[in-house]
């Protein structure tokens, strides 16, 4: 194993337990471990903290995989976490009311790089970095081995932070059976059809499952407007409770197609639902001119933010459209409203949001506050994990 030598007083975020090494804070390299290489870290007195996934074209120079001075990490090893990881869910698979389940949730489950989702047997997994590409065989089979119900092992390596370590996409069958062209999934009773293959992600927002239940339980007798979609659930949580009407509105006739689908395989009571393929932003507008407004609003946009030099642009899009969607709310009227960017925290989010409900000159309560769900663990020394929040609001 060659050794990474890191730069004087740069062990401290080791010894808090933080998985990433910054290309800055390494001195030098003992011989010349490719892309993926697992490498010992030491700092220049010679003392070794762990070991990790080397990557010479990151800005993340290492990935730690263990801080056991003395670990080896190699196949047995990236086996056993896998499958302790899985061994962790444990409590989704007896429940069973849902069964689309993240099973690694990378860093998190000290896999770096490592994503891996159970879509009702079909597991789905996304590798980031080299190293964690290295071990795709190994992650593949012990997922399969230790997974319940495990049918096959499909590939979404298909994300941009790959092309940084020269990586190319790479997607399609690993083992195990192929996944037919859209999974049902139950999420907390609810069905819904998953594209595994081509939807975002690995084919579900996972990440808001518990979102989903919080908003959906405000649902009953409103008028729905559920902004940026993508296949329907929020809106169909909402219908599922008792809404009265959902309108669905995202950019992307495919996912508008998939909320279509999804709606028709939800049983229960008569809800009107409309489909509008749109710009959230300008659609906002022409509601506002139109004088439409609506009981309860959905907002859950992509990132804005992709650094924290983006974070200013971004606050004034998250701002814009939340000022937009307050003056659209009917007295008494619910907002869920949703930030994904990791290099927005939730501090600030907040303050965007009551700077929004200030210039709408509107009293809102904050109902509940959510964030990713428990199949989602975010590590205590890696607050970069922790990217997701949201709020139910009140016009009050
Ligand atoms: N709420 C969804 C996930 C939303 S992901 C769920 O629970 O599953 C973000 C969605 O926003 C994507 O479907 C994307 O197509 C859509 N989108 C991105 N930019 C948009 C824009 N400017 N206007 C409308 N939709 C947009």
């Amino acid at each position: 194993m060659e050794t990474v030598v890191l730069k004087r007083g740069r062990e401290f975020t080791l010894v808090r337990r933080h998985p990433w090494i910054f290309a800055e804070s390494v001195e030098s390299c003992s011989g010349a471990p490719a892309a993926g290489e697992i490498v010992r870290i030491a700092n220049r007195d010679g003392t070794v903290f762990g070991s990790g996934f080397y990557s010479p074209q990151s800005r993340i120079a290492v990935r730690v995989l263990s801080f056991d001075p003395d670990a080896t990490p190699d196949d047995a090893f990236v086996a056993d976490r896998t499958a302790a990881a899985i061994g962790r869910r444990a409590e989704y698979f007896a429940h069973g009311a849902t069964d689309a389940v993240r099973l690694v949730n990378a860093e998190s489950d000290g896999l770096p790089g490592v994503v891996a989702d159970c879509y009702a047997g079909w597991i789905v997994i996304q590798l980031s970095c080299a190293g964690a590409d290295a071990f795709k065989k190994t992650i593949a089979e012990t997922l399969m081995k230790y997974t319940p119900g495990a049918k096959g092992v499909w590939e979404r390596s298909d994300v941009e932070v790959r092309a940084r370590e020269n990586l190319q996409p790479s997607t399609g069958p690993v083992t195990g059976e192929e996944p037919p062209e859209l999974v049902e999934i139950s999420e907390n009773g609810l069905r819904f059809l998953v594209d595994v293959r081509k939807g975002h992600k690995t084919g579900f927002y996972l990440d808001q499952r518990d979102a989903r239940a919080a908003t959906g339980r405000y649902g009953c007798n409103r008028d729905v407007l559920n902004c940026f979609s993508y296949t329907g659930g929020f809106g169909i949580a909402c219908r599922a409770a008792g809404a009265t009407s959902v309108v669905h509105l995202d950019s992307s006739q495919g996912a508008l197609d998939l909320a279509r689908k999804n709606t028709e395989l939800a049983e229960g009571c008569y809800c009107a639902s409309e489909y509008e393929c749109a710009d959230v932003f300008s659609q906002l507008r022409k509601y506002r001119d139109a004088r439409k407004s609506f009981d309860l609003i959905v907002l859950d946009p992509p990132k804005f933010a992709d650094s924290k030099g983006a974070v200013m642009k971004a606050a004034r899009g998250y701002k814009d459209i939340n000022l937009l969607a307050m003056k659209l709310l009917r007295p008494d009227g619910i907002l869920a409203t949703f930030s994904c960017s990791g290099a927005m925290d939730e501090e600030l989010f907040c303050k965007v949001v009551s700077e929004a409900a200030a210039d709408a000159r509107r009293d809102f309560q904050i109902l509940e506050r959510t964030s990713a769900p428990s199949d989602h663990p975010v590590s205590l020394s890696f607050p970069q994990g922790r990217y997701l929040k949201g709020l139910v609001l009140r016009a009050v």
